[in-house]
């Protein structure tokens, strides 16, 4: 048995019936992490001791009965979650050292579940990017491809998984972060709904839109780890105080009678032949299973992006403040303390230094009406747009990014195209939906193709349980 190639649900099974261990799982991730990360580079910081601690401590749980669906399971974390006594970077050099004295409360409930931390994966800058080149570090290798990027901003988590150096994976979601890059990776990846899970020790980028969200390689482990995460947390004042159903429960596989609305402004010119055919072929297949296919329209699609780059980088510049060298991370001594904030704040990469500018300038008197004001009101138009879209539809269907890997340092002299990275993910977090990528197919060069499915507030059952479905009926996810 090759440990470190079965899906979390299988290491489950074999973990519960004796067959294994969690200590010879955790050392068979952690042996491939030493054989395989060097190239791939998706872990920042590796907890081998703590992780082979908490494997004891789970096998002795499983000994004594426990059945916690997570119990014993190695499990990797983007690196802008905080972790107590581990570092917590987000990716920067701002925050270089920084031990968190706290866990984020996705975390307290990994350690409840009794999974295991194999360590901190990479990121863009505070999440800023769509390709972890962003990443204070380094950048992170797409297993399927060493010269293209995992996407991003999580993506050390989504290479992580598909390399089989984790069994599953947290990262976050800010305007598509946990979707592209399971989309660029090959794997699940689930955006639950805004206020899902707890955002607290979350290091904050834009409140409004943050949001954890889970990586699988298949969609029952992509569920298993949301479902243990996932809760009201009352430190969080956005977190919903909404039960948590049994979302693995509602993986039937049934989705007769699910209506599908396919929006006809997601299909569009400068869009990847390969993914439209891959994406078309995966919404025929959904109709084969039961599903009611309609066209419907998203009108304000377009406006997404100008308005997603004003509402992200105005709460960043609010929310990178705190960065001064006095209360989080390094500090540079200069002349005089303004000095000192000065040159610390030197820290910060080019990326959020060209967010804290444009958000600042946002904000600023005088424009704060004209730009972040108007975005606002935009922002309500693409919401009421996703609540007409559900009024005829359960389930949207289109692409989760509009091309395939790229490669690495194509785009990231050229802001504008790397934005253009995520204009199918960033509606979502303008709304109130949730969402997931589910890979659907290969391009020519072999390269993953992923398939976005959106399900009104609250909705991540029918997602999960139409990516079942789908999942079930093809085997994209299993050809790592
Ligand atoms: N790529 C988008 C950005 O750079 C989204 C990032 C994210 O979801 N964290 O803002």
């Amino acid at each position: 048995m090759n440990l470190t190639e079965l899906t979390l649900t299988e290491l489950r099974t074999v973990l519960q019936n004796g067959e294994t261990s969690s200590v010879a799982a955790t050392q068979a991730m952690l042996d491939r992490i030493v054989a395989q990360d060097n190239d791939i580079k998706s872990y920042l910081t590796i907890t081998d001791e703590l992780a082979l601690e908490q494997a004891a401590a789970a096998d002795k749980r499983i000994a004594n009965g426990d059945e916690s669906p997570l119990l014993g399971v190695p499990i990797a974390v983007k690196d802008i979650i905080a972790t107590k006594g581990v570092p917590t970077t987000a990716g920067s050099k701002i925050l270089e050292g920084f031990i968190p004295p706290y866990d984020a409360f996705v975390v307290e409930k990994l350690k409840e579940a009794g999974a295991v931390i194999l360590g901190k994966t990479n990121t863009d800058e505070f999440a800023m990017g769509s390709s972890t080149e962003n990443s204070g570090y380094f950048t992170t290798h797409n297993p399927w491809d060493l010269e293209r990027v995992p996407g991003g901003s999580s993506g050390g988590s989504a290479a992580a998984v598909a390399a089989n150096m984790a069994y599953a994976a947290l990262g976050t979601d800010t305007g598509g972060s946990v979707r592209q890059p399971a989309s660029f990776c090959g794997v699940v990846g689930l955006r639950p709904t805004y206020g899902r899970m707890s955002r607290w020790g979350v290091v904050a980028f834009a409140s409004s839109l943050d949001q954890v969200g889970t990586f699988g390689r298949t969609v029952a482990d992509c569920t298993a780890l949301f479902q243990a995460t996932t809760g009201y947390d009352k430190r969080d004042s956005t977190s919903l105080d909404v039960p948590v159903e049994d979302f693995t429960a509602a993986l039937t596989g049934d989705i007769k009678g699910l209506k599908v609305g396919v929006p006809k402004e997601y299909f569009i010119e400068g869009m990847d032949g390969e993914v439209e055919t891959a994406v078309r072929t995966a919404i025929a297949k959904l109709e084969e299973l039961g599903a009611e296919i309609r066209e419907i329209s998203l009108p304000h699609t377009e406006y997404a992006l100008p308005v997603y780059y004003l509402i992200a980088p105005a709460e960043a510049s609010a929310n990178l403040a705190r960065y001064d060298g006095i209360r989080y991370g390094p500090r540079i001594e200069g002349a005089d303390m303004i000095d000192s904030v000065k040159q610390t704040r030197a820290l910060f990469g080019p990326e959020p230094k060209r967010r804290i500018m444009l958000g600042t300038y946002a904000l600023s008197a005088g424009y704060y009406d004209e730009y972040y004001g108007r975005a606002l009101k935009v922002r309500t138009l693409i919401k009421n747009d996703f609540q007409t879209a559900f009024e005829q539809v359960d389930v949207i269907a289109c692409p989760t990014s509009p091309t395939t890997a790229f490669k690495i340092g194509e785009r990231v002299d050229d802001p504008l195209s790397m934005y253009l990275a995520d204009i199918f993910t960033l509606s979502l977090n303008l709304s109130a939906s949730c969402g997931l990528s589910v890979p659907c197919g290969f391009d020519s060069k072999g390269l993953p193709i992923g398939l976005q499915l959106i399900g009104n507030t609250l909705q991540e059952a029918m997602i999960l349980n139409a990516a079942y479905a789908y999942e079930k009926s093809t085997n994209w996810n299993l050809n790592l």
